[in-house]
């Protein structure tokens, strides 16, 4: 009996996939694949990162339009219940919506911010959504070195709307910067910026603020940050992608606002395009990270070399 129970369960490694399979499954949108080369991607073996290079080298540029969307702010403000709302609205719009939450690890203790606990229960069950979280422990501040090709891969797999979540508690929030294409830093009404641990570097970078948790019976609160943050922000200097940064407010509890957060970010994409800042953005990004990668592989053979 207990043979028969060590046979069966005794643990099997995964077999990995091979460069054809991994080329035709990311060509066909399969998620399981597709989360299969994003583990290789973040493996510490250098021949499977090497595997998946070769396979973003032989995949063919997506051809639809894609978004790239980073969502910042501090444990709790409510990022994975907006992500949850606004993740399963697209969805029902027939988007293909791609979360890579990437999740610090706490210096103190190690452990993971963003927790075990269930995350966006709704739209990990819809068929156009891919959930990934990824681990960032010793990385940039923050910023998984592997995210950008991860954003690629979903791309290639199909996703059009990606949404990049990270906790905005250090400087990670300027290698977000360098993945995405829009950035939302969501803020509570009536919590100073002080306690929110925000800096004011951050707000600089939002192209919106979205003030969350505004329900019923909390409007008014949120009304009276919307206008300090719109004030605040006519003090910091123009994006150089000349957006005028909006402020917003939303319910994500109650389904309210999601919609006209999606507005503000089409308006943004249509004129961003029109005037090539999101064409001329992401080649500046794909060099920021050619020369991240650079720099690691560096280090690394300086520091393995005897
Ligand atoms: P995160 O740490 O930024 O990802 O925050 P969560 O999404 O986990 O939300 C933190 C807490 O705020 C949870 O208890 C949520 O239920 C709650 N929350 C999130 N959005 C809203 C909202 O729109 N209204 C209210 N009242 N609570 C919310």
């Amino acid at each position: 009996m207990a043979n028969t129970f060590n046979k069966k369960y005794t643990y099997q490694p995964i077999n990995k996939p091979n460069l054809k399979e991994l080329y035709n499954g990311i060509k066909t949108g399969n998620k399981t694949v597709l989360s299969q080369a994003i583990t290789l991607l973040e493996s510490k073996n250098q021949k499977d990162r090497e595997l998946i290079y070769q396979l973003i080298k032989k995949l063919p540029a997506p051809s639809h339009k894609t978004i790239r969307i980073g969502i910042t702010g501090s444990p709790g403000v409510g990022k994975s219940t907006f992500i949850e709302s606004i993740g399963s609205f697209l969805c029902k719009k027939d988007y293909k919506v791609a979360v890579l939450a990437i999740d610090p690890s706490s210096e103190k203790t190690g452990g993971s911010i963003l927790g075990d606990k269930t995350r966006m229960e709704n739209l990990s069950t819809m068929k156009n959504a891919f959930i990934r979280p990824t681990p960032s422990k010793g990385q940039l501040g923050g910023v998984a070195q592997t995210s950008h090709e991860a954003i690629l891969l979903c791309e290639m797999a199909g996703f059009e709307i990606i949404l990049v979540e990270t906790v905005g508690v250090g400087q990670s929030e300027t290698h977000v910067k360098e993945l995405v294409d829009f950035f939302l830093l969501l803020m509570l009404a009536g919590a100073g910026d002080e306690l929110q641990g925000i800096k004011r570097g951050i707000m600089e970078l939002a192209d919106t603020i979205l003030i969350t948790k505004s329900d019923e019976g909390n409007e008014l609160n949120a009304k009276k940050a919307k206008l300090n943050y719109q004030n605040a922000l006519h003090l910091f200097p123009a994006n150089e992608n000349k957006w005028m940064p909006k402020v917003l407010t939303c319910s994500s509890l109650e389904n309210k606002g999601i919609n006209q957060v999606w507005d503000v970010i089409q308006d943004f994409e249509e004129k961003a395009t029109k005037n090539g800042w999101i064409k001329k953005n992401r080649s500046s990004q794909n060099r920021f990270w050619f020369h991240q990668t650079l720099q690691n592989f560096i280090k690394n053979k300086f520091y393995t070399s005897p």
